[in-house]
């Protein structure tokens, strides 16, 4: 296939390059979207371990700012549904902060941890499991989740019919404009794909289907009458836990690890006057 259709816009996507999967672009939104699908043997080249070392610490700080913000425009007394909960980091913050939320998720790696920190999390995926509040959400949230979603339109759908009017549809996600992204397409550009590889996630069970910039995410929502009320960016790197968050990759060998490693501290003033990779938006139903 040379083209695909948009799903932000419904213009022709074009063929823009292609790694295990390929890649399309669209001339006019800038949406990037994959061919590639869910494996759904939950098989993945995946280091559990040291990917929650790497992350937590980075993550937990950021859902810290998010729950700030809901909570300055909501208040406490809100119930809240999260979209592939997975490690069940965000309940956690929320159960820390007093905010009622449950979680979906299609997997059962973290289950444990669910377990032990008495999170409420349902397993299957959505909206296929029931989790209907009568009354509706104050907010639904996805966490790194909604770039790997491919029915964008069925799913949306549903959102609307599970948030309160003025529930709110909060979508933290990579965006497509910062600036590892931006290195990644520079490097292929010079015949290294073994990074763009890496964020678009191909070798894992859950690839990407999209890559979003602010503007073709907001069409997307503009056209099932959701509109961006509050929009800012979270830090995508941590530092002092960038080893581990390479090592996590089984596929990058330990001197390749450490020379990423090394690379990445060498950039870091670079890295952090660049525009940042994660992007959080809140959505309202017009
Ligand atoms: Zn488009």
């Amino acid at each position: 296939m040379d083209t695909i259709t948009c799903p932000a816009c419904g213009n022709l996507s074009k063929l823009k390059f292609e790694l295990k999967h390929q890649v399309y672009k669209c001339p006019e939104c800038g949406l990037y979207t994959s061919n590639a699908s869910f494996d759904f043997s939950f098989q993945s080249s995946l280091e559990l371990g040291s990917r929650e070392v790497g992350l937590k610490k980075l993550r937990f700080e950021n859902f810290e700012v998010i729950i700030k913000s809901l909570i300055d425009l909501k208040g406490k007394n809100i119930k809240g549904l999260e979209i592939g909960t997975g490690n069940g980091w965000w309940l956690k913050v929320c159960q820390e902060h007093g905010i009622d939320c449950i979680g979906i998720e299609p997997e059962k790696s973290h289950q444990e941890y669910h377990i032990e920190n008495n999170l409420n999390v349902f397993y299957g995926f959505y909206p296929d499991i029931n989790i209907k509040r009568e009354e509706g959400y104050d907010f639904i949230i996805f966490n790194d989740v909604f770039e790997h979603i491919r029915d964008l339109d069925e799913l949306i759908i549903s959102l609307k019919a599970d948030l309160k009017d003025d529930g709110l549809l909060i979508i933290n996600l990579p965006m497509s404009d910062g600036f590892f992204y931006q290195t990644a397409m520079l490097l292929h550009k010079l015949g290294v794909n073994s990074y763009l590889n890496r964020l678009w996630q191909f070798n894992f069970h859950s690839p990407h289907m999209n890559y979003f910039n602010a503007e073709n995410l907001f069409l997307l929502l503009k056209k099932h009458g959701l509109s961006k009320t509050v929009e800012y960016n979270l830090n995508s790197i941590d530092f002092s836990t960038a080893k581990q968050r390479i090592r996590a990759d089984k596929e990058i060998s330990k001197i390749k690890a450490a020379m990423l490693t090394t690379g990445l501290q060498l950039l870091k003033p670079v890295i952090t006057s660049a525009k940042s990779d994660i992007g959080v938006f809140y959505f309202k139903m017009d």
